[in-house]
């Protein structure tokens, strides 16, 4: 039998899951390109590139290291699988759990062996039997076991610093005037990457956004330089500016490192090692290790682990039975003149990124105050992201971003109006719309469909107690008739033409 591992483009680790133990010579590495999940949709253009050329990259570096490799062109995953095994009956093939249940079914039916992915810190069956019959999931008492288990930032059995979570000293907005960030890192193309983008080019690939501009390495050495960039220019910051959404840096002090996290060119161990090692090295506050050490021992790690908990009928879910289709301003920012709105999507637009508040506070907020179908916003999500997987979209979006679930996730729904906006970033001033004025021509959108919203879904959401301080004050509203005319010519300018 040869041995032959199976690489999904999203699972390109080559000393974790089945390549733990590949060797060359007795080893055989496959990969699979699927029509199907490259022109199933429209991707932003930059993370096609990357799945492209970061596969490309590893599949020279498995023939310099001696591997056999083999490519398969197929409509899909299922039928690659079936043409490689009709020229070589005697394979047994292996492969990484990969980054779907869908893609799971498939490998399983083909009679692929799936190997537990320990590029995250907690398998499957660990968060399972953590979250046992409890419900909700609270992050934060899943963190607080993460922590302890593994003993990150931890010193006789107690949180170092005697806290566990200082997030009163971070979750600042933007500094007032003109602050130095963090210059981003620019990754040069190398050859194999301008082929693979040529080869976009040449066979029509559909796709939206920017061409690749230098933002994201397609390389595990290119990912190693961008977390010591990052250890060397944002972390100290990290925890103050965790939210802010100033208009003079994109990237603020986040650590860009989720692609290559989500690809398997970093592991979550060697990020966390390295910024515990800096931690200790001194000169990075506490708030600041803690903040990032949590996005990634807690966030991630939970995301994942609910993902797999709750498999594949989560993603359906739609609660608050919202209908309206996707908004056109998500493709073309220049249909709103809502500040906020149309900066992010033009970042999307331009590098397949935001940082977490804009993808929760500003695009899902959008999405779930007006009413969007869940399902679309999903998709949109899914193909324009520069990390997005279906594992980590599915939860972050149908639980945390929209409430679709019912609150499986989150107790309450992330929903607010413009005075967010306005405290956390810097889009309001100069903006069209007012954020203090839910009714009338300049009301900010996002005031009006916030109130609307929970007028709209009171039936639902009244049982919620923490909720009740936001009905109170829905019935204080003298002007909620006028909140409601205004509504609809929000959603209406939202769903067809210009707001
Ligand atoms: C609606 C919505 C959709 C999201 N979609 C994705 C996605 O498709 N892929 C993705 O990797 N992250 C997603 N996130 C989480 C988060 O926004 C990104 O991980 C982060 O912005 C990536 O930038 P960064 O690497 O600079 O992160 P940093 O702010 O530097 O954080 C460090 C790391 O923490 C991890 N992390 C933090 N929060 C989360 C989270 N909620 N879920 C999973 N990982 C987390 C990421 O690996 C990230 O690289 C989403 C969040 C929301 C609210």
């Amino acid at each position: 039998m040869t041995d032959v591992v199976l690489l999904p483009y999203d699972r390109l680790s080559l000393d974790h899951g089945a390549m733990a133990s590949a060797q060359p010579g007795v080893t055989e590495i496959l990969f699979i390109e699927s029509g199907q999940m490259l022109r199933s949709r429209t991707w932003h253009a930059q993370r096609l590139f990357l799945l492209l050329s970061a596969a490309a990259h590893v599949e020279q570096d498995l023939r310099d290291k001696g591997f056999t490799v083999h490519l398969v062109t197929a409509d899909s995953m299922r039928a690659g699988v079936a043409a490689f095994r009709r020229e070589h009956p005697d394979a047994r093939i292996r492969c990484t759990e990969p980054s779907s249940a869908a893609s799971q079914r498939a490998l399983l039916e083909c009679g692929v062996e799936l190997v537990p992915d320990d590029t995250f810190l907690t398998s499957r069956d660990e968060f399972r039997a953590w979250a046992g019959n409890r419900r909700p999931l609270i992050m934060e008492t899943f963190y607080r076991w993460q922590r302890t288990r593994l003993g990150v930032l931890m010193e006789n059995g107690a949180p170092i610093g005697g806290t566990w979570n200082l997030d009163k000293e971070n979750r600042l907005p933007p500094p007032k005037g003109e602050h130095p960030w963090p210059t981003p890192l620019h990754h040069e193309p190398d050859e194999i990457d301008q082929r693979v983008w040529q080869s976009i080019l040449d066979r029509e690939f559909p796709f939206i956004g920017s061409a690749p501009n230098g933002t994201w390495a397609t390389t595990r050495n290119g990912a190693l330089r961008q977390l010591d960039h990052f250890l060397d220019t944002s972390l100290v910051d990290f925890g103050p500016y965790e939210d802010a959404m100033p208009r003079d840096s994109w990237s603020v002090n986040h650590s860009l490192l989720s692609p290559y996290l989500n690809l398997g060119l970093l592991t979550a161990r060697e990020v966390v090692d390295a910024v515990v090692e800096r931690f200790e090295r001194g000169g990075v506050p506490l708030a600041s290790a803690e903040g990032f050490i949590r996005q990634v021992i807690g966030w991630r790690e939970y995301i994942n682990g609910v993902y797999w908990l709750f498999e594949d009928d989560y993603r359906n879910s739609n609660v608050l039975h919202a209908d309206r289709p996707l908004l056109p301003l998500l493709s073309d920012p220049s249909r709103t003149q809502m500040a906020c709105a149309s900066s992010v999507v033009g970042d999307v637009l331009e590098r397949g990124w935001a940082h977490h508040i804009p993808r929760l506070m500003i695009l899902s907020n959008l999405a779930l105050i007006a009413g969007v179908r869940p399902r679309d916003f999903l998709d949109w999500m899914k193909a324009m992201f520069i990390d997005a997987a279906d594992w980590v979209m599915v939860p972050n979006v149908i639980g945390m971003g929209l409430h679709a679930d019912g609150g499986a996730m989150m107790t309450k729904p992330y929903a607010a109006g413009g005075a967010y906006v306005k405290r956390m970033g810097r889009f309001c001033s100069g903006c069209t719309y007012d954020p203090s004025k839910r009714a009338g021509e300049s009301a900010c959108p996002l005031t009006t469909l916030y109130w609307d919203f929970l007028d709209r879904n009171r039936q639902t959401l009244k049982g919620n107690h923490r909720m009740a301080q936001q009905f109170v004050g829905l019935d204080r509203l003298a002007d909620l008739d006028d909140v409601r005319t205004r509504a609809r010519e929000v959603l209406d300018g939202l769903s067809g033409g210009t707001i």
